[in-house]
């Protein structure tokens, strides 16, 4: 049978080495092949875990946090509320069964997700049976209305380009054959217009990751916040700068050679939240903050404490253990931030500040 790696090979031998994003696009959603396409990488049978699988409290709190600014908006009469990479549909099913007690705010929302893998659209529907969601290959095709968007672990599945600044110039990672393997290789160096601004913030020898599609996505998003109101919640490990080498391979929870089994690991970046917010046209973004930081002042502790007293023994472990998990500093507390979008001149949702 014929593999992504074979496929792979046999393009780079004839047409030269690729980029790191072109590497990482067909790694992950070719049609066939695809790491995203071909399954689902969820969970502990998978091969990551993300912050609405460990625990309801995650989709809870984002629920009542969009819900809150929902009504400081006026409460829009018909809204669309979405989810960009849904993954399993669960942060979305907390989400729906937090607010199912504001009043008006299911009525009001139509449930529309962007999902780019019919493994995941599958679950998305089995997990959401009480609603009627419409699925979208791209964020263009959301209706012309109030927006209320999540986006947790979307923006870190985007391919990037990655560039090593040297004398010359930047030298960019590629992905090349040696023998029958693929490995990583740098270009000669040129310079690189759009990294003209890192000249400043950077010496000779380190690395920055440019993300293309994430700013056009994110520019759309706004682009509708601005027209027509709403917000979007942007959840992923990250910083406010890309700094040093973060493409990453995982595997079973662990990580493995980025280039050895094309298609069968999750490949992912960390986010550069500065290039999110300059996409940002037409509208106000928060404060970059951390999730740790945004879901304390959320009342995670307070939700944490009222679950707990219908816990017993190694369900209240693990209740305890993901509370940590979500909000620990040396855990996703701290790796993880967030970023809210706002019509400019709207209250910030809360958990965030200017
Ligand atoms: N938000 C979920 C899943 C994160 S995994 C959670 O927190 O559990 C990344 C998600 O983004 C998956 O659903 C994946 O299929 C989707 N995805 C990746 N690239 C995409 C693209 N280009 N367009 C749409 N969805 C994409």
């Amino acid at each position: 049978m014929t593999t992504l790696h074979d496929i792979l090979i046999r393009q780079i031998a004839t047409t030269g080495p690729i980029t790191l994003a072109d590497y990482m696009t067909q790694c992950l959603l070719h049609p066939e092949h695809g790491y995203y396409t071909t399954r689902d990488p969820l969970g502990s049978a998978g091969d990551f875990t993300t912050a609405p699988e460990i625990s309801q409290m995650f989709g809870e709190l984002i629920g009542l946090c969009l819900a809150q600014t929902w009504l400081d908006q006026g409460a829009p009469g018909a809204f669309t509320l979405a989810e960009i990479g849904p993954g399993r549909g669960t942060l979305m099913a907390d989400i729906l069964r937090a607010t199912r007690a504001v009043p008006g705010f299911h009525a009001a929302a139509t449930l529309h997700l962007i999902e780019a893998s019919p493994t995941l659209r599958k679950a998305q529907a089995d997990r959401l049976t009480d609603h009627t969601p419409t699925w979208h290959d791209s964020i263009t095709t959301l209706p012309e209305a109030p927006l209320l968007l999540v986006a947790n672990e979307f923006f870190d599945a985007l391919p990037i380009r990655q560039f090593t600044r040297d004398a010359k110039g930047w030298r960019e990672t590629m992905v090349a054959v040696q023998d029958t393997t693929l490995i990583a290789g740098l270009s000669d160096p040129a310079p690189i217009e759009m990294l003209d601004h890192r000249l400043a913030d950077t010496e000779t020898g380190q690395i920055v990751e440019t993300c293309a599609p994430a700013a056009p996505i994110t520019a759309e998003i706004s682009r509708r916040i601005a027209t027509y109101g709403g917000t979007a919640l942007i959840f992923d490990y990250g910083d406010w700068h890309s700094r040093g080498d973060t493409f990453q391979a995982l595997r079973n929870h662990h990580p493995v050679d980025p280039f050895a089994t094309p298609g069968a690991a999750d490949l992912t970046a960390h986010v550069d939240f500065e290039a999110l917010a300059l996409a940002a046209t037409g509208v106000t973004h928060s404060a970059m903050t951390t999730q740790g930081v945004f879901l304390e002042r959320l009342g995670i502790t307070a939700r944490a404490q009222t679950l707990a007293t219908s816990l017993t023994g190694t369900a209240l472990e693990s209740h305890i253990q993901a509370h940590r998990r979500l909000t620990h500093p040396q855990e996703m507390g701290s790796l993880f931030k967030t970023l809210a979008l706002v019509p400019t001149g709207a209250p910030l949702p809360p958990g965030y500040n200017q």
